[in-house]
């Protein structure tokens, strides 16, 4: 059985990152998308919301499975029986940095193997911290989320 771990924040999950899980999870038998928690960082939102979301935002994709973790993320790659790290680049910023990553994960695991999958060109322009700073200012989100992410960020932004 081939597992493949899609690691990232998520903070919130976009409809970017939904287009690489679509067609990453053809590739494998299993795509496991982990939510890294990173304890020295406030959030946007909890862990459990990203979770939640991304759960709903995936229910039509059979063969993934939520998570969330942190540590190292080869070790957790290893927990979780996958060989293979799955990754999405927009831009050569991006480029840079995925570069680096592979490379250090390649030296503290050389079986373990990052792939990356280009942008779908229509959410090239879509990152987490646009989106967070378009709802820091009531900015329109619609399109660039799933609907659930949208009605979050729309719920809170009434509360405050
Ligand atoms: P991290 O904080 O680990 O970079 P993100 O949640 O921001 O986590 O991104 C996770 C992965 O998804 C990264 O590899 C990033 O390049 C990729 N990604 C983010 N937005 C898009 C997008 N619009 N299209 C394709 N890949 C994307």
């Amino acid at each position: 059985m081939k597992i493949a771990v899609f690691p990232g924040s998520f903070d919130p999950v976009t409809n970017g990152h939904i287009d690489i899980f679509e067609r990453a999870s053809q590739m494998f038998d299993e795509l496991i998308v982990g939510v890294f928690h990173n304890i020295n960082k406030k959030p946007f939102f909890s862990v459990e919301d990203r979770v939640k979301f991304l759960t709903e935002a995936t229910a039509h994709i059979s063969n993934i499975k939520i998570d969330a973790f942190d540590g190292l993320l080869n070790e957790y790659v290893r927990a979780k029986q996958a060989s293979v790290i799955v990754r999405g680049l927009r831009t050569v910023t991006d480029f840079e940095y995925e570069f680096q990553r592979a490379q250090m994960m390649r030296h503290l695991d050389s079986g373990i193997e990052t792939i990356f999958m280009t942008t779908n060109p229509k959410y090239a322009f879509v990152s987490s911290s646009g989106v967070r700073e378009l709802s820091n200012f009531n900015g329109e989100i619609k399109g660039l989320v799933p609907n659930c992410v949208e009605l979050a960020i729309k719920k809170r932004a009434r509360q405050l």
